[in-house]
Protein backbone atom coordinates (compact mmCIF):
# COMPACT_ATOMS: atom_id res chain seq x y z
CA UNK A 1 0.00 0.00 0.00
CA UNK A 2 2.58 1.90 1.03
CA UNK A 3 4.77 1.82 -2.27
CA UNK A 4 1.30 2.50 -4.39
CA UNK A 5 1.17 5.47 -2.39
CA UNK A 6 4.39 7.13 -2.26
CA UNK A 7 5.36 5.44 -5.33
CA UNK A 8 3.55 3.80 -7.70
CA UNK A 9 0.59 6.02 -8.01
CA UNK A 10 2.31 9.23 -8.59
CA UNK A 11 4.51 7.84 -11.34
CA UNK A 12 1.40 7.05 -12.68
CA UNK A 13 -0.50 9.89 -12.41
CA UNK A 14 2.69 11.64 -14.03
CA UNK A 15 2.67 9.35 -16.49
CA UNK A 16 -1.22 10.05 -17.56
CA UNK A 17 -0.75 14.14 -16.94
CA UNK A 18 2.10 13.94 -19.87
CA UNK A 19 -0.24 12.32 -21.71
CA UNK A 20 -3.11 14.38 -21.11
CA UNK A 21 -0.65 17.21 -22.42
CA UNK A 22 0.40 15.75 -25.53
CA UNK A 23 -3.57 15.25 -26.27
CA UNK A 24 -3.65 18.60 -25.90
CA UNK A 25 -1.10 19.85 -28.14
CA UNK A 26 -2.35 16.86 -30.60
CA UNK A 27 -6.01 18.59 -30.75
CA UNK A 28 -4.72 22.13 -30.60
CA UNK A 29 -2.02 21.52 -33.42
CA UNK A 30 -5.22 19.27 -35.39
CA UNK A 31 -7.36 23.14 -34.82
CA UNK A 32 -4.35 24.29 -36.68
CA UNK A 33 -4.44 22.23 -39.10
CA UNK A 34 -7.97 22.68 -40.28
CA UNK A 35 -7.40 26.14 -40.55
CA UNK A 36 -4.07 26.48 -42.27
CA UNK A 37 -5.68 25.28 -45.14
CA UNK A 38 -7.25 28.67 -45.28
CA UNK A 39 -3.77 30.52 -44.57
CA UNK A 40 -2.18 28.70 -47.83
CA UNK A 41 -5.15 29.53 -49.59
CA UNK A 42 -5.07 33.22 -48.42
CA UNK A 43 -1.47 33.58 -49.56
CA UNK A 44 -1.63 31.47 -52.82
CA UNK A 45 -4.36 34.49 -53.92
CA UNK A 46 -3.38 37.45 -52.05
CA UNK A 47 0.11 37.55 -53.40
CA UNK A 48 -0.38 37.55 -56.86
CA UNK A 49 0.08 39.80 -59.41
CA UNK A 50 -3.41 39.89 -60.77
CA UNK A 51 -4.65 39.86 -57.91
CA UNK A 52 -2.56 43.13 -56.51
CA UNK A 53 -4.07 44.72 -59.86
CA UNK A 54 -7.45 44.23 -59.08
CA UNK A 55 -7.18 45.76 -55.91
CA UNK A 56 -5.66 48.96 -56.83
CA UNK A 57 -7.77 49.29 -59.54
CA UNK A 58 -11.54 47.53 -57.64
CA UNK A 59 -12.37 45.28 -60.10
CA UNK A 60 -14.71 43.80 -58.92
CA UNK A 61 -15.59 41.46 -61.50
CA UNK A 62 -12.26 40.25 -61.51
CA UNK A 63 -12.95 38.97 -57.79
CA UNK A 64 -16.52 37.53 -58.88
CA UNK A 65 -15.05 35.63 -61.44
CA UNK A 66 -12.24 33.66 -59.51
CA UNK A 67 -13.72 33.64 -56.40
CA UNK A 68 -17.55 33.64 -55.84
CA UNK A 69 -17.25 29.88 -57.10
CA UNK A 70 -19.75 27.25 -55.41
CA UNK A 71 -16.95 24.61 -56.31
CA UNK A 72 -14.27 26.73 -54.65
CA UNK A 73 -16.37 27.16 -51.26
CA UNK A 74 -17.17 23.54 -50.98
CA UNK A 75 -13.87 22.43 -51.41
CA UNK A 76 -12.03 24.84 -49.33
CA UNK A 77 -14.62 24.99 -46.93
CA UNK A 78 -14.37 28.18 -46.12
CA UNK A 79 -17.65 30.64 -45.23
CA UNK A 80 -16.85 33.69 -46.87
CA UNK A 81 -13.59 35.84 -48.66
CA UNK A 82 -13.41 39.59 -49.03
CA UNK A 83 -11.16 41.96 -50.29
CA UNK A 84 -10.16 45.52 -49.40
CA UNK A 85 -8.30 48.35 -50.59
CA UNK A 86 -5.47 50.11 -48.88
CA UNK A 87 -7.66 52.71 -47.80
CA UNK A 88 -9.80 50.30 -46.08
CA UNK A 89 -12.59 50.44 -48.37
CA UNK A 90 -14.40 46.98 -48.88
CA UNK A 91 -14.06 46.27 -52.61
CA UNK A 92 -16.05 42.90 -53.06
CA UNK A 93 -16.73 39.59 -50.86
CA UNK A 94 -19.29 36.98 -50.51
CA UNK A 95 -20.76 35.01 -47.42
CA UNK A 96 -22.26 31.41 -47.99
CA UNK A 97 -23.65 28.82 -45.95
CA UNK A 98 -23.19 25.35 -46.81
CA UNK A 99 -25.56 24.89 -49.73
CA UNK A 100 -24.09 28.16 -50.71
CA UNK A 101 -26.77 30.47 -49.77
CA UNK A 102 -25.37 33.87 -49.67
CA UNK A 103 -25.56 35.06 -46.26
CA UNK A 104 -25.33 38.67 -45.48
CA UNK A 105 -22.88 39.58 -42.93
CA UNK A 106 -21.98 43.21 -41.43
CA UNK A 107 -19.05 41.90 -39.79
CA UNK A 108 -17.21 41.81 -43.37
CA UNK A 109 -19.28 44.97 -44.93
CA UNK A 110 -19.76 47.63 -42.30
CA UNK A 111 -16.99 49.42 -41.84
CA UNK A 112 -16.97 49.71 -38.26
CA UNK A 113 -17.29 46.27 -37.83
CA UNK A 114 -14.24 45.18 -40.06
CA UNK A 115 -11.24 47.40 -39.25
CA UNK A 116 -9.98 45.74 -36.78
CA UNK A 117 -9.49 42.68 -39.62
CA UNK A 118 -7.50 44.72 -41.91
CA UNK A 119 -4.30 44.96 -42.18
CA UNK A 120 -2.93 48.49 -42.25
CA UNK A 121 -0.63 49.27 -45.51
CA UNK A 122 1.88 50.65 -42.25
CA UNK A 123 2.46 47.22 -40.92
CA UNK A 124 3.42 46.19 -44.20
CA UNK A 125 5.89 49.10 -44.31
CA UNK A 126 7.09 48.56 -41.13
CA UNK A 127 7.73 44.59 -41.88
CA UNK A 128 9.92 45.63 -45.06
CA UNK A 129 7.09 45.57 -47.50
CA UNK A 130 7.11 41.88 -46.84
CA UNK A 131 3.38 40.56 -46.76
CA UNK A 132 1.50 39.91 -43.34
CA UNK A 133 -0.90 37.59 -42.70
CA UNK A 134 -2.84 37.19 -39.52
CA UNK A 135 -5.31 34.64 -37.99
CA UNK A 136 -8.09 35.80 -35.29
CA UNK A 137 -11.39 34.36 -33.69
CA UNK A 138 -14.62 36.48 -33.57
CA UNK A 139 -18.34 36.45 -33.58
CA UNK A 140 -20.42 36.37 -37.09
CA UNK A 141 -23.85 36.51 -37.35
CA UNK A 142 -23.36 35.92 -33.38
CA UNK A 143 -21.27 32.57 -34.03
CA UNK A 144 -17.56 32.23 -33.55
CA UNK A 145 -15.76 32.27 -36.34
CA UNK A 146 -11.97 32.04 -37.75
CA UNK A 147 -10.90 34.59 -39.69
CA UNK A 148 -7.26 35.02 -41.80
CA UNK A 149 -6.46 38.19 -43.06
CA UNK A 150 -3.57 38.82 -45.38
CA UNK A 151 -2.39 41.84 -47.20
CA UNK A 152 -2.18 41.66 -50.94
CA UNK A 153 1.15 41.55 -52.13
CA UNK A 154 3.03 41.35 -55.79
CA UNK A 155 3.82 37.83 -56.89
CA UNK A 156 7.54 38.63 -55.85
CA UNK A 157 6.09 39.07 -51.87
CA UNK A 158 7.94 43.13 -52.93
CA UNK A 159 5.77 45.92 -52.69
CA UNK A 160 3.69 47.98 -50.79
CA UNK A 161 0.52 46.68 -49.53
CA UNK A 162 -2.81 46.97 -52.18
CA UNK A 163 -5.35 46.13 -49.49
CA UNK A 164 -6.62 43.19 -47.10
CA UNK A 165 -7.68 39.67 -48.49
CA UNK A 166 -9.87 37.81 -45.84
CA UNK A 167 -11.11 34.49 -45.57
CA UNK A 168 -13.15 33.10 -42.69
CA UNK A 169 -15.20 29.79 -41.46
CA UNK A 170 -17.83 29.68 -38.54
CA UNK A 171 -16.23 27.03 -35.90
CA UNK A 172 -19.29 24.74 -35.43
CA UNK A 173 -20.22 21.11 -35.25
CA UNK A 174 -19.59 20.86 -38.67
CA UNK A 175 -15.60 22.04 -38.06
CA UNK A 176 -14.95 20.14 -35.47
CA UNK A 177 -17.03 17.17 -36.77
CA UNK A 178 -13.82 16.90 -39.49
CA UNK A 179 -11.21 16.99 -36.61
CA UNK A 180 -12.53 14.38 -34.24
CA UNK A 181 -10.69 11.03 -35.39
CA UNK A 182 -13.26 8.39 -35.81
CA UNK A 183 -12.56 6.36 -33.20
CA UNK A 184 -12.22 8.77 -30.61
CA UNK A 185 -14.39 10.52 -28.11
CA UNK A 186 -15.89 13.80 -29.70
CA UNK A 187 -14.57 17.17 -29.22
CA UNK A 188 -17.24 19.53 -28.32
CA UNK A 189 -17.80 23.00 -28.65
CA UNK A 190 -19.28 25.65 -26.16
CA UNK A 191 -19.98 29.23 -26.00
CA UNK A 192 -21.65 31.56 -24.30
CA UNK A 193 -22.48 32.22 -20.44
CA UNK A 194 -20.70 28.47 -19.39
CA UNK A 195 -17.47 30.23 -20.83
CA UNK A 196 -16.69 31.93 -17.90
CA UNK A 197 -16.03 29.19 -15.68
CA UNK A 198 -14.42 26.91 -18.46
CA UNK A 199 -12.11 29.44 -19.17
CA UNK A 200 -10.46 28.91 -15.32
CA UNK A 201 -9.88 25.52 -16.52
CA UNK A 202 -8.28 25.58 -19.65
CA UNK A 203 -5.41 23.87 -20.54
CA UNK A 204 -4.58 25.59 -23.79
CA UNK A 205 -5.26 28.86 -25.56
CA UNK A 206 -5.18 29.05 -29.26
CA UNK A 207 -2.67 31.63 -30.89
CA UNK A 208 -1.04 31.76 -27.19
CA UNK A 209 1.53 29.27 -25.99
CA UNK A 210 1.60 27.08 -23.48
CA UNK A 211 -0.04 24.05 -22.51
CA UNK A 212 -1.08 23.31 -19.05
CA UNK A 213 -2.93 20.17 -18.76
CA UNK A 214 -6.10 20.05 -16.26
CA UNK A 215 -9.03 18.18 -16.27
CA UNK A 216 -12.46 19.68 -15.39
CA UNK A 217 -15.95 17.43 -15.39
CA UNK A 218 -13.28 14.54 -17.20
CA UNK A 219 -12.62 16.89 -20.18
CA UNK A 220 -9.54 18.85 -20.93
CA UNK A 221 -10.19 22.45 -22.50
CA UNK A 222 -8.62 24.72 -25.05
CA UNK A 223 -9.82 28.27 -25.43
CA UNK A 224 -10.06 30.76 -28.14
CA UNK A 225 -10.71 34.36 -27.25
CA UNK A 226 -11.84 37.02 -29.77
CA UNK A 227 -10.25 40.29 -31.22
CA UNK A 228 -10.82 42.07 -27.86
CA UNK A 229 -9.44 39.54 -25.70
CA UNK A 230 -13.18 37.76 -24.43
CA UNK A 231 -13.63 34.39 -24.27
CA UNK A 232 -15.18 33.27 -27.62
CA UNK A 233 -15.16 29.65 -27.46
CA UNK A 234 -13.94 26.28 -26.38
CA UNK A 235 -13.32 22.54 -27.72
CA UNK A 236 -13.20 19.99 -24.58
CA UNK A 237 -12.37 16.66 -25.07
CA UNK A 238 -12.05 13.51 -23.32
CA UNK A 239 -8.61 12.86 -21.66
CA UNK A 240 -7.35 9.26 -22.94
CA UNK A 241 -8.73 6.75 -20.27
CA UNK A 242 -6.65 5.74 -16.93
CA UNK A 243 -5.72 1.76 -17.27
CA UNK A 244 -4.96 1.73 -13.81
CA UNK A 245 -7.41 2.45 -10.38
CA UNK A 246 -6.77 5.60 -8.65
CA UNK A 247 -7.96 4.73 -5.24
CA UNK A 248 -4.84 4.31 -3.07
CA UNK A 249 -5.58 1.45 -1.37
CA UNK A 250 -6.28 -1.26 -4.02
CA UNK A 251 -8.53 -4.07 -3.03
CA UNK A 252 -6.01 -5.99 -2.67
CA UNK A 253 -4.52 -4.45 -0.27
CA UNK A 254 -7.73 -3.98 1.34
CA UNK A 255 -8.08 -7.81 1.41
CA UNK A 256 -4.47 -8.04 2.60
CA UNK A 257 -4.94 -5.51 5.39
CA UNK A 258 -8.97 -7.74 6.31
CA UNK A 259 -6.54 -10.88 6.02
CA UNK A 260 -4.18 -9.84 8.59
CA UNK A 261 -6.33 -7.81 11.35
CA UNK A 262 -8.60 -11.34 11.25
CA UNK A 263 -5.27 -13.60 11.37
CA UNK A 264 -4.16 -10.78 14.28
CA UNK A 265 -7.68 -11.24 16.34
CA UNK A 266 -7.66 -14.67 15.71
CA UNK A 267 -4.07 -15.03 17.20
CA UNK A 268 -4.78 -12.58 20.00
CA UNK A 269 -7.87 -14.81 21.00
CA UNK A 270 -5.93 -17.70 21.15
CA UNK A 271 -3.38 -16.35 23.21
CA UNK A 272 -5.90 -14.80 25.21
CA UNK A 273 -8.02 -18.77 25.81
CA UNK A 274 -4.29 -20.73 25.76
CA UNK A 275 -2.39 -18.80 27.85
CA UNK A 276 -3.71 -15.41 29.86
CA UNK A 277 -7.08 -16.63 31.07
CA UNK A 278 -5.52 -20.01 32.56
CA UNK A 279 -2.74 -18.28 34.04
CA UNK A 280 -5.51 -15.53 35.81
CA UNK A 281 -7.26 -18.05 36.63
CA UNK A 282 -4.26 -20.27 38.22
CA UNK A 283 -3.65 -16.85 39.79
CA UNK A 284 -7.23 -16.42 41.17
CA UNK A 285 -7.26 -19.66 42.51
CA UNK A 286 -3.86 -19.88 44.06
CA UNK A 287 -4.47 -16.49 46.23
CA UNK A 288 -8.20 -17.23 47.10
CA UNK A 289 -7.05 -20.65 48.91
CA UNK A 290 -4.09 -18.75 50.33
CA UNK A 291 -5.88 -15.31 51.26
CA UNK A 292 -9.11 -17.19 52.53
CA UNK A 293 -7.73 -20.42 53.91
CA UNK A 294 -10.10 -22.44 51.80
CA UNK A 295 -8.62 -24.88 49.77
CA UNK A 296 -11.32 -26.90 48.67
CA UNK A 297 -11.05 -24.67 45.10
CA UNK A 298 -9.20 -25.74 42.38
CA UNK A 299 -8.44 -24.50 38.91
CA UNK A 300 -10.57 -27.08 36.54
CA UNK A 301 -7.87 -26.19 33.59
CA UNK A 302 -7.73 -29.68 31.34
CA UNK A 303 -4.86 -29.87 28.49
CA UNK A 304 -2.17 -31.09 27.31
CA UNK A 305 0.18 -27.69 27.14
CA UNK A 306 2.59 -27.05 29.72
CA UNK A 307 0.39 -24.24 31.06
CA UNK A 308 -2.26 -26.35 31.57
CA UNK A 309 -0.58 -29.65 33.21
CA UNK A 310 0.65 -26.99 35.32
CA UNK A 311 -2.51 -26.13 36.65
CA UNK A 312 -3.21 -29.71 36.81
CA UNK A 313 -0.35 -30.36 38.96
CA UNK A 314 -2.14 -27.14 41.07
CA UNK A 315 -4.94 -28.64 41.34
CA UNK A 316 -3.59 -31.84 42.97
CA UNK A 317 -1.70 -29.96 45.43
CA UNK A 318 -4.74 -27.66 46.56
CA UNK A 319 -6.14 -31.57 46.85
CA UNK A 320 -3.26 -32.67 49.20
CA UNK A 321 -3.66 -29.30 50.95
CA UNK A 322 -6.50 -29.71 51.42
CA UNK A 323 -6.62 -33.54 52.97
CA UNK A 324 -4.11 -32.36 55.01
CA UNK A 325 -6.00 -29.41 56.34
CA UNK A 326 -9.00 -31.55 57.29
CA UNK A 327 -6.87 -33.64 59.15
CA UNK A 328 -5.54 -31.04 61.23
CA UNK A 329 -9.07 -30.11 62.05
CA UNK A 330 -9.77 -33.59 63.50
CA UNK A 331 -6.96 -33.36 65.09
CA UNK A 332 -7.24 -30.08 66.75
CA UNK A 333 -11.22 -30.95 67.55
CA UNK A 334 -9.53 -34.42 69.06
CA UNK A 335 -7.06 -32.44 71.12
CA UNK A 336 -9.86 -30.08 72.05
CA UNK A 337 -12.27 -32.97 73.27
CA UNK A 338 -9.17 -34.70 75.11
CA UNK A 339 -8.36 -31.21 76.96
CA UNK A 340 -11.89 -30.76 77.88
CA UNK A 341 -12.45 -34.41 78.76
CA UNK A 342 -11.68 -36.38 81.89
CA UNK A 343 -9.74 -40.03 80.72
CA UNK A 344 -11.02 -42.11 83.36
CA UNK A 345 -14.64 -41.47 83.49
CA UNK A 346 -15.16 -39.94 80.10
CA UNK A 347 -16.95 -37.04 81.52
CA UNK A 348 -16.48 -33.27 80.97
CA UNK A 349 -13.37 -32.14 83.62
CA UNK A 350 -12.63 -29.39 85.75
CA UNK A 351 -11.38 -27.04 83.47
CA UNK A 352 -14.27 -27.98 80.62
CA UNK A 353 -16.92 -27.54 83.82
CA UNK A 354 -15.03 -23.93 84.21
CA UNK A 355 -15.79 -22.76 80.51
CA UNK A 356 -19.24 -23.94 80.80
CA UNK A 357 -19.54 -22.17 83.54
CA UNK A 358 -18.26 -18.53 82.74
CA UNK A 359 -19.22 -18.63 79.90
CA UNK A 360 -23.36 -19.00 81.01
CA UNK A 361 -22.04 -16.13 83.65
CA UNK A 362 -21.32 -13.90 80.89
CA UNK A 363 -24.50 -14.76 78.73
CA UNK A 364 -27.05 -12.40 80.44
CA UNK A 365 -29.82 -14.09 78.68
CA UNK A 366 -29.27 -16.94 80.89
CA UNK A 367 -29.37 -15.24 84.22
CA UNK A 368 -33.25 -14.39 83.59
CA UNK A 369 -33.45 -18.34 84.11
CA UNK A 370 -32.68 -20.36 87.82
CA UNK A 371 -29.96 -22.60 87.53
CA UNK A 372 -29.11 -25.25 90.26
CA UNK A 373 -25.40 -27.05 90.72
CA UNK A 374 -24.70 -29.82 92.96
CA UNK A 375 -22.06 -31.48 94.31
CA UNK A 376 -21.09 -35.39 94.74
CA UNK A 377 -18.94 -37.32 96.81
CA UNK A 378 -18.61 -40.48 97.30
CA UNK A 379 -18.78 -41.67 100.53
CA UNK A 380 -15.89 -43.39 102.57
CA UNK A 381 -13.52 -43.67 99.40
CA UNK A 382 -10.59 -44.07 100.91
CA UNK A 383 -11.37 -47.19 102.72
CA UNK A 384 -12.49 -48.48 99.49
CA UNK A 385 -9.00 -48.04 98.40
CA UNK A 386 -7.80 -49.32 100.83
CA UNK A 387 -9.11 -52.31 100.68
CA UNK A 388 -9.67 -52.98 97.64
CA UNK A 389 -6.88 -51.47 95.84
CA UNK A 390 -6.49 -48.03 93.56
CA UNK A 391 -7.80 -50.09 90.61
CA UNK A 392 -10.45 -51.40 91.56
CA UNK A 393 -11.42 -47.85 93.11
CA UNK A 394 -10.97 -46.08 89.39
CA UNK A 395 -13.65 -49.16 88.68
CA UNK A 396 -16.06 -48.07 91.28
CA UNK A 397 -15.42 -44.18 89.90
CA UNK A 398 -16.27 -45.15 86.36
CA UNK A 399 -19.52 -47.04 87.31
CA UNK A 400 -20.53 -43.37 89.34
CA UNK A 401 -19.77 -41.68 86.68
CA UNK A 402 -22.13 -43.89 84.30
CA UNK A 403 -24.81 -43.91 86.77
CA UNK A 404 -24.88 -40.00 87.02
CA UNK A 405 -24.55 -39.64 83.40
CA UNK A 406 -27.24 -41.66 82.62
CA UNK A 407 -29.37 -40.37 85.73
CA UNK A 408 -29.77 -36.75 84.11
CA UNK A 409 -30.88 -35.37 80.64
CA UNK A 410 -27.64 -35.01 78.62
CA UNK A 411 -28.96 -32.06 76.56
CA UNK A 412 -29.56 -29.62 79.44
CA UNK A 413 -27.62 -31.26 82.21
CA UNK A 414 -23.83 -31.15 82.91
CA UNK A 415 -21.88 -33.90 84.51
CA UNK A 416 -18.14 -33.12 85.07
CA UNK A 417 -15.29 -34.72 87.71
CA UNK A 418 -14.44 -31.91 89.48
CA UNK A 419 -11.55 -33.64 90.96
CA UNK A 420 -10.86 -37.13 93.15
CA UNK A 421 -13.93 -38.96 93.76
CA UNK A 422 -16.25 -35.37 93.68
CA UNK A 423 -18.54 -35.01 91.02
CA UNK A 424 -20.60 -31.52 89.51
CA UNK A 425 -23.64 -31.78 87.99
CA UNK A 426 -25.32 -28.55 86.35
CA UNK A 427 -29.00 -28.38 86.10
CA UNK A 428 -29.43 -25.51 83.42
CA UNK A 429 -33.53 -23.64 84.04
CA UNK A 430 -33.70 -25.44 87.29
CA UNK A 431 -34.84 -24.43 90.56
CA UNK A 432 -34.07 -25.60 93.62
CA UNK A 433 -37.56 -27.25 94.27
CA UNK A 434 -36.68 -29.29 90.71
CA UNK A 435 -32.90 -29.61 91.66
CA UNK A 436 -33.90 -31.23 95.02
CA UNK A 437 -36.04 -33.85 93.54
CA UNK A 438 -32.80 -34.74 91.15
CA UNK A 439 -30.32 -34.72 93.71
CA UNK A 440 -32.75 -37.03 96.10
CA UNK A 441 -33.23 -39.10 92.37
CA UNK A 442 -28.83 -39.39 91.99
CA UNK A 443 -28.02 -40.50 95.42
CA UNK A 444 -31.18 -42.67 95.23
CA UNK A 445 -29.55 -44.32 91.62
CA UNK A 446 -26.31 -44.65 93.11
CA UNK A 447 -27.21 -46.49 96.06
CA UNK A 448 -29.36 -48.78 93.61
CA UNK A 449 -26.22 -49.64 91.61
CA UNK A 450 -25.74 -51.67 94.83
CA UNK A 451 -21.34 -51.67 94.61
CA UNK A 452 -20.25 -53.46 96.72
CA UNK A 453 -18.46 -51.80 100.06
CA UNK A 454 -18.00 -54.30 102.35
CA UNK A 455 -15.77 -50.98 104.53
CA UNK A 456 -18.52 -48.92 104.41
CA UNK A 457 -21.22 -49.27 107.22
CA UNK A 458 -24.02 -49.39 104.55
CA UNK A 459 -21.81 -52.68 102.60
CA UNK A 460 -22.38 -50.90 99.23
CA UNK A 461 -21.32 -47.26 97.70
CA UNK A 462 -23.15 -44.43 97.88
CA UNK A 463 -23.10 -40.92 97.17
CA UNK A 464 -23.48 -37.59 99.51
CA UNK A 465 -24.32 -34.36 97.68
CA UNK A 466 -25.11 -30.59 98.26
CA UNK A 467 -27.56 -28.56 96.18
CA UNK A 468 -27.57 -24.44 95.58
CA UNK A 469 -29.73 -22.52 93.61
CA UNK A 470 -29.25 -19.59 91.49
CA UNK A 471 -32.68 -17.86 91.45
CA UNK A 472 -34.51 -16.54 88.31
CA UNK A 473 -33.31 -12.81 87.36
CA UNK A 474 -30.32 -12.96 89.56
CA UNK A 475 -26.93 -13.00 88.30
CA UNK A 476 -24.76 -15.95 88.15
CA UNK A 477 -21.68 -16.42 90.43
CA UNK A 478 -19.96 -19.52 89.81
CA UNK A 479 -17.55 -19.65 92.87
CA UNK A 480 -20.85 -18.36 95.11
CA UNK A 481 -22.93 -20.94 93.80
CA UNK A 482 -19.84 -23.76 93.98
CA UNK A 483 -19.21 -22.92 98.04
CA UNK A 484 -22.99 -23.09 98.66
CA UNK A 485 -23.28 -26.36 97.31
CA UNK A 486 -19.55 -27.64 98.44
CA UNK A 487 -21.03 -26.47 102.06
CA UNK A 488 -24.52 -28.07 101.96
CA UNK A 489 -22.53 -31.34 100.89
CA UNK A 490 -20.56 -31.18 104.27
CA UNK A 491 -23.32 -30.39 106.07
CA UNK A 492 -24.97 -33.92 104.03
CA UNK A 493 -21.66 -35.44 105.45
CA UNK A 494 -22.44 -34.39 108.48
CA UNK A 495 -25.63 -35.82 108.76
CA UNK A 496 -24.62 -39.20 108.29
CA UNK A 497 -23.92 -39.26 103.78
CA UNK A 498 -26.30 -41.12 101.25
CA UNK A 499 -28.57 -37.48 100.92
CA UNK A 500 -28.76 -34.67 100.18
CA UNK A 501 -28.51 -31.71 101.21
CA UNK A 502 -30.24 -28.31 100.07
CA UNK A 503 -27.86 -24.67 100.64
CA UNK A 504 -30.62 -22.02 102.17
P1 LIG B 1 -16.05 -39.08 103.05
O1 LIG B 1 -17.12 -40.02 103.19
O2 LIG B 1 -15.94 -38.08 104.13
O3 LIG B 1 -16.05 -38.44 101.73
O4 LIG B 1 -14.73 -39.96 103.14
P2 LIG B 1 -13.78 -40.29 102.01
O5 LIG B 1 -12.89 -41.31 102.33
O6 LIG B 1 -14.54 -40.58 100.70
O7 LIG B 1 -13.00 -38.93 101.76
P3 LIG B 1 -11.48 -38.56 101.64
O8 LIG B 1 -11.40 -37.19 101.11
O9 LIG B 1 -10.87 -38.76 102.97
O10 LIG B 1 -10.88 -39.61 100.67
C1 LIG B 1 -10.95 -39.52 99.31
C2 LIG B 1 -10.27 -40.62 98.66
O11 LIG B 1 -10.59 -40.81 97.30
C3 LIG B 1 -8.77 -40.49 98.77
C4 LIG B 1 -8.27 -41.26 97.59
O12 LIG B 1 -7.74 -42.48 97.91
C5 LIG B 1 -9.51 -41.50 96.74
N1 LIG B 1 -9.28 -41.08 95.45
C6 LIG B 1 -9.15 -39.82 95.01
N2 LIG B 1 -8.97 -39.83 93.68
C7 LIG B 1 -8.95 -41.12 93.28
C8 LIG B 1 -8.80 -41.77 92.03
O13 LIG B 1 -8.61 -41.17 91.02
N3 LIG B 1 -8.82 -43.13 91.99
C9 LIG B 1 -9.01 -43.83 93.12
N4 LIG B 1 -9.06 -45.19 93.03
N5 LIG B 1 -9.18 -43.28 94.28
C10 LIG B 1 -9.16 -41.91 94.38
MG1 LIG C 1 -14.13 -36.06 98.79
MG1 LIG D 1 -15.66 -38.88 99.74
Amino acid sequence: MLIRYFWVLPQLNELAHYNDRVEVLRIKNQIYQRLKLHSNYAYDNAVWDEAYQAAQQHDVDWFKRNFFLKELFAKQKFNGVYFYDQQGQLITGLSVDPSFTPLSTPEFTDPSRYTSLLINPSEVRANQLKPIIRLQFTHVLAQPAAVFSHSIAPTNENGPSAGTMVVWQFIDNDFVDKLSLEDSDPIDIHTGDELEVLFQHLSAELLQKGVNAQIYRERLLIGARDIQGKPLLAFSFAPSPRLYDQSYLASSTIAGLLMTASILVIFFAAISIRVVRPIIRLLQTVSYASLSNDYSVRTHLRGNSELFRLAGKVDELLEVVEQQQQKLKAQNLRLEELSNTDALTGLANRRSLDTYLNALASHKVDSTLALSLLVVDIDHFKSYNDTQGHAKGDKVLQQVANGLKQLTHGATDLVARFGGEEFVVVLENTDAENATYVAANLCQGIEALGIPHSAAPMRIVTVSIGVATKAAQQPLNPQALFDAADNALYQAKQRGRNQIVVAS
